[in-house]
């Protein structure tokens, strides 16, 4: 099925998570991870990391940091009708591919 374009996000995309235990959250994207069809969304899939205690800091810590999310954990939210919503593809006269709201007709891009 080479139509099927699965990456349906990008950088910068508030998205809404689906599952898991930040399910119904929104962020923003900021890193997408095509090699693993997985996306960083901002302060969610916080995952604990204990940092030794180095020079810098010689307590040591505990640091939080965003975990990859598969994408077909999150939906991308439309920044016009402002709904959690699929999108579809669309080719401008001008040869451009831009993403469409399938709820409102938008165009995302
Ligand atoms: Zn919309």
């Amino acid at each position: 099925m080479p139509e099927q374009r699965k990456f349906h996000l990008k950088k910068n995309d508030t998205v809404t998570v689906l599952a898991g235990k930040d399910k119904g959250k929104t962020g923003k994207v900021m890193r997408v991870i095509p090699k693993s069809n997985r996306a960083i969304v901002e302060k969610l899939n916080m995952a604990k990391r204990h940092l030794k205690p180095s020079q810098q800091n010689r307590q040591g810590g505990i640091l939080e940091k965003e975990m990859p999310i598969h994408i077909s954990n999150l939906k991308v939210v439309c920044t016009k009708c402002t709904d959690p919503t699929r999108v579809g593809y669309r080719v401008l006269e001008d040869n451009r591919k831009v993403r469409f709201c399938k709820k409102c007709n938008e165009i995302i891009d």
